[in-house]
């Protein structure tokens, strides 16, 4: 059976290029970045030409980019890190409900610790309105965290508004960048972002990777203690496969930037191609999210009267690999906390399927899965005791 994989935002292959451009690093040229003889000398190298190359992509200075295990390391990194450093003169802290639990549950942590938490509401397609925003600011505000989109429904938020309020109100602004870093040009000075997370595996790179931007000035305590490395922010030997891995695919990604960006626009196409097709051949089925500010490859639908998970087993069946929701959240009976914060009822999230596509989706997959799915659905409602 031909499998089709339509997953992209919870992870991406790995572009072969990557591949080999992290080979040498795992045997070769194997040395300790600190080691001052010529095998850490030269692991060093690499490590400074992949933060220059990742910090000059989003027009940040090459000291300003502190390399962590991946997007939650770098979200806790810039939550714990900005709290505890500014907790005498400050406790609170803005957020939005439809954040990935990387920050969300980070938030509860910080919460038991002492800090206020506001989680300005979004309206039904899941975006935020700056102004809000800015009415929840107080004097006592240290930090907002919006991410730039949402993970489950695409949404992609006001961050350059939000971004010159936080700005004007003097409070450090942090955006999770995870599904947007490598697929969208990101300049930190024209969003007016302090702290961006991303995370190398959503963009073709490898896992366990990410980095955590922190704007020259910033009050921030390190995030792990031990050794210099980071400037002293996060102790531990580096990655040194993974940031060159990491830096290769922000390398080839800004190739598509340099060229109009043809492969999101084809995926565009495709991805608009998809939820026509469902909305239109499936009853009773609703696009979750915003129709048009959504992230490229982002498709998330509620199919009523059946479960999420019934259609992503038999979608499974069919060899077509989907998602209900977060990949981390999967396994869980609780509905997405996203979509129950966008209004939808616990029936319509517990029915929802979220397809997000990728530099190797083809027509013919689109197609596919526009076959397979309608006959699903008809089978299960069928089953199910929801309908009369
Ligand atoms: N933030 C967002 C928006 C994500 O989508 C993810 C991963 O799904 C993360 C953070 C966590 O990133 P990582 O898997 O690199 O820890």
């Amino acid at each position: 059976m031909k499998r089709i994989y339509m997953d992209y935002a919870a992870t991406t292959p790995m572009h072969p290029e990557v591949l080999e451009a992290m080979k040498p690093y795992f045997a070769d040229r194997f040395g300790n970045p600190s080691s001052i003889h010529f095998y850490g000398r030269e692991a060093k190298k690499a490590i400074d030409s992949a933060r220059d190359l990742i910090a000059g992509s989003i027009n940040a200075k090459s000291e300003e980019i502190i390399f962590t295990s991946g997007g939650t390391e770098a979200d806790n990194f810039a939550l714990e890190g900005v709290a505890y450093a500014n907790e005498k003169k400050c406790d609170h802290i803005i957020s939005i409900p439809i954040e990935h639990h990387a920050v969300t549950n980070c938030l509860e942590y910080l919460k038991r610790r002492g800090f206020k938490i506001t989680y300005v509401p979004v309206d039904k397609t899941g975006m935020v309105d700056p102004e809000d925003i800015r009415k929840a600011i107080t004097d006592r505000t240290i930090l907002v965290s919006v991410m730039h989109a949402n993970n489950e429904i695409g949404t992609i938020e006001p961050i350059a508004e939000i971004g010159k309020i936080c700005k004007e109100k003097n409070v450090y602004f942090h955006t999770d960048a995870v599904q947007t870093f490598g697929h969208y040009k990101i300049d930190v000075n024209e969003l007016n972002v302090d702290l961006l997370s991303a995370s190398a595996h959503k963009l073709y790179g490898p896992k366990g990777v990410g980095m955590l931007y922190v704007r020259k000035g910033v009050k921030i305590v390190p995030y792990l203690y031990g050794g210099e490395q980071e400037r002293g922010m996060r102790a531990s030997t580096e990655n040194v496969p993974g940031i060159v891995g990491f830096a290769k695919a922000v390398e080839i990604a800004g190739h598509g930037f340099d060229n109009g960006s043809q492969t999101d626009k084809r995926i565009r196409q495709l991805r608009d191609k998809l939820i026509q097709g469902i909305l239109s051949k499936i009853d009773d089925s609703i696009l979750n999210g915003h129709p048009t500010q959504r992230l490229d490859n982002n498709v998330n639908v509620s199919i009523k009267y059946i479960e999420g998970e019934s259609i992503l087993l038999n979608l499974d069946l069919e060899g077509i690999a989907a998602s209900t929701g977060s990949a981390c959240s999967s396994g869980s009976l609780e509905p997405s906390h996203v979509l129950l914060a966008i209004g939808l009822d616990h029936e319509s999230a517990h029915s929802s399927l979220r397809l997000t596509l990728g530099n190797g989706t083809a027509e013919e997959e689109v197609d596919r899965v526009l076959e397979v799915l309608p006959k699903i659905v008809k089978k299960l409602r069928e089953m199910s005791p929801l309908i009369k």
